[in-house]
């Protein structure tokens, strides 16, 4: 991939496949836009039936590996899955589980960086359905309103889950911030691990995937740098 290619998806444009093959694209985490890719019938379907069908077809993927549904340990794994995929990591798909979020007013005109450090989170690859795990670290200069801090965990958490990658998340979160906020004044900074790339595929263990998004004002080296000291401290 070219950098001006990186620089394109980065900004939120959808890139070609360059040359790449859909596996290949996948291997290698690329991601093709800032959007989850959702289908516009995503919701039409209840959780009801959508956990009735991802257990059924759960089922099928631990036949064909030659597993039996009959043992008494497995038997509920398909249920167990589907529930899970719905309820809980995967439910930040669904706009209807996004957080309710109350804006005050900024009374005691605090007018410098908030910094809410060290958020974890647990996401799921989306080429391959295996973990990342990480912190997030968010901040954001208040243009006169302001969240109550445990919101922006859960806003971390929401586009923590759906199959996702990196850099996508990054970003989700960042613009999630400037609108409810009402700045461009936000920074978000993710370090996390990849299951895929230490369980499997280049089985490295140590390595971390750091990715960042400094908006308005944090888009400045002044500012970046002050930021980066009290991430450090
Ligand atoms: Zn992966």
């Amino acid at each position: 991939m070219k950098t001006a290619d990186v620089l394109n998806h980065m900004n939120g444009t959808a890139i070609s496949l360059n040359g790449f093959n859909h596996d290949e694209i996948g291997d290698e985490h690329l991601l093709t836009g800032m959007e989850t890719p959702m289908r516009a019938d995503a919701f039409k379907m209840s959780d009801e039936e959508k956990k009735q069908k991802i257990s059924y077809h759960f089922a099928e993927i631990m036949e064909t590996l030659g597993l039996d549904l009959n043992d008494d340990s497995l038997k509920g794994t398909p249920n167990r899955v589907a529930k899970m995929y719905i309820e809980e990591i995967f439910s930040g798909l669904n706009p209807m589980n996004k957080p309710k979020v109350a804006l005050f007013d900024n009374k005691y005109q605090y007018n410098q960086m908030l910094i809410e450090k060290n958020i974890q989170f647990y996401s799921n690859c989306e080429h391959h359905f295996v973990p990342i795990m990480g912190k997030a670290h968010v901040a954001y200069i208040s243009s006169g309103k302001v969240i109550g801090l445990s919101k922006l965990n859960r806003i971390v958490q929401y586009y923590a889950k759906r199959p996702q990658v990196q850099e996508r998340l990054t970003n989700q979160i960042a613009t999630e911030l400037c609108e409810i906020l009402q700045t461009d004044d936000v920074a978000v900074i993710i370090d996390a691990k990849h299951l895929c790339v230490s369980s499997r595929g280049v089985k490295d263990d140590s390595s971390t995937t750091i990715t960042s998004y400094y908006g308005g004002v944090f888009n400045t080296p002044e500012k970046i740098i002050e930021l980066q000291n009290f991430l450090n401290n």
